[in-house]
């Protein structure tokens, strides 16, 4: 480059902030700037500092004249005054002039047109258990309207519409309808001719590219980062991805990760919970079984000597659970909810020789005459109290029902008899 300025040092940052080459033209930088202040808003949960700067480095760089101050001498020069105080910008009120004062709560700047958000898209995305512990990236074929580029959204060839005939360019359309003989019904609908737009476009001048509908369908490809901890529910935001249309900001796409079930593992939160069953000689005489961890590690699981494992008992391994999303190297713990299997029946001989070993019982003998003084019962098997006690409940629901049926049911029965 030939000698320009003699100090050259600062006078790219701006650029990097908007993440646009030295050439960025003026439709450019719009673009950078918008899609990254959406992406910053504090609102939206951006970082405000980024957001402040982003709007700093747009107002200096849309300005021509500060442009070229910035461009030859850098930023202390614009600080210094030449540019006319650039270092006092409100990043809401930039961002206001863009998206109408609606957006975003700080401005309140009423200066600017107040453009329509178009609508965010909402897509579920399933992962796995396995996705979430590990992390993963997903391809996605989409596709989006997006303004047409041979007519810039215009829908015409010269640029041009005409106001619509069908509604006089209002958009909507006024129906009158004789519900009596005195008696009407107005209604207002949106204008069929234009889809409520108001604009109508000469058939000759119609944009080949998209047939006068200003925007056209793309296919688009969007790589979704799934990262290590995420929970589900989560959302994944595109910035301005969703569909474009004419005077609207783009929304955005949104996927929201729903986990599968896992046929092993539960979580709750950083926790994974892992149901394991062992037979009663496992139980009181020790175990030891693999466990193939989300990432397909073997892990060995074994009872400590001498140990005994009660039906239902928890045991937890630190650091084994799922990773903590954006700390990831940080782990919860992996839980063993342990079921023991006792068996069904034993035979008299198993059970001397087990009431050899075991703990003597704890109740004394009774004696046959206490024994003749008790009434003789029977047990039957109870598999699933939860469920009976429901069983139970309804019934009793449905019998108070039922009674307070009977009163009007039974009069009624009275007044038959009578005729
Ligand atoms: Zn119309
Ligand atoms: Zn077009």
């Amino acid at each position: 480059m030939f000698g320009r300025a003699p100090k050259k040092s600062d006078n790219t940052k701006y650029y990097e902030i908007l993440g646009v080459p030295k050439s960025a033209s003026q439709d450019d930088l719009k673009k950078a700037y918008r899609k990254a202040a959406i992406k910053n808003h504090p609102d939206k949960g951006g970082d405000p500092e980024k957001f402040k700067e982003l709007a700093q480095a747009y107002e200096v760089l849309s300005d021509p004249e500060k442009r070229e101050i910035y461009d030859q001498y850098g930023e202390d020069a614009l600080k210094e005054g030449m540019g006319g105080g650039g270092a006092h910008v409100d990043p809401f009120d930039i961002f206001s002039s863009f998206f109408g004062p609606s957006f975003g709560g700080g401005g309140g700047s009423s200066r600017g047109r107040r453009q329509r958000r178009g609508e965010d898209v909402v897509h579920p995305l399933k992962v796995s258990l396995e996705d979430l512990y590990n992390g993963t990236s997903k391809k996605l074929s989409l596709s989006r309207n997006v303004i047409c580029s041979k007519c810039k959204g215009k829908g015409s060839k010269s640029g041009a519409s005409m106001r619509c005939p069908g509604c006089q360019g209002s958009g909507m359309k006024v129906t009158i309808r004789q519900l009596g003989p005195s008696m009407i019904q107005q209604m207002q609908q949106p204008c069929n001719e234009c889809k409520g737009t108001g604009e109508s476009i000469n058939e000759k001048d119609r944009c080949p590219g998209c047939k006068g509908e200003k925007v056209v369908q793309e296919k688009k490809v969007l790589e979704v980062h799934v990262e290590k901890g995420m929970q589900h529910n989560q959302k994944i935001t595109f910035p301005g991805e969703a569909d474009e249309a004419p005077d609207t900001v783009t929304g955005d796409i949104v996927f929201v990760l729903q986990q599968k079930d896992h046929s092993k593992f539960k979580r709750k939160g950083e926790d994974l919970f892992y149901e394991h069953t062992l037979s009663l000689t496992e139980a009181l005489c020790g175990f030891q079984f693999v466990l193939t961890h989300l990432d397909n590690r073997q892990l060995l699981i074994k009872s400590n000597p001498g140990e005994v494992v009660k039906p239902d008992q928890f045991k937890a391994i630190n650091d084994e659970g799922m990773p903590i999303y954006q700390r990831p190297f940080m782990k919860g713990k992996l839980y063993i909810h342990f079921t023991v299997e006792f068996p069904d029946s034993l035979a008299p001989e198993q059970c001397k020789a087990l009431e050899a070993v075991l703990p003597p019982r704890s109740s004394s003998k009774l004696t046959d005459m206490e024994i003749d003084e008790c009434e003789e019962t029977t047990m039957h098997d109870v598999n699933n109290i939860e469920e009976e006690m429901r069983r139970k409940q309804a019934h009793a629901a449905q019998e108070a029902y039922e009674e307070d049926d009977e009163m009007p049911g039974g009069a009624q029965r009275v007044q038959c008899a009578q005729q």
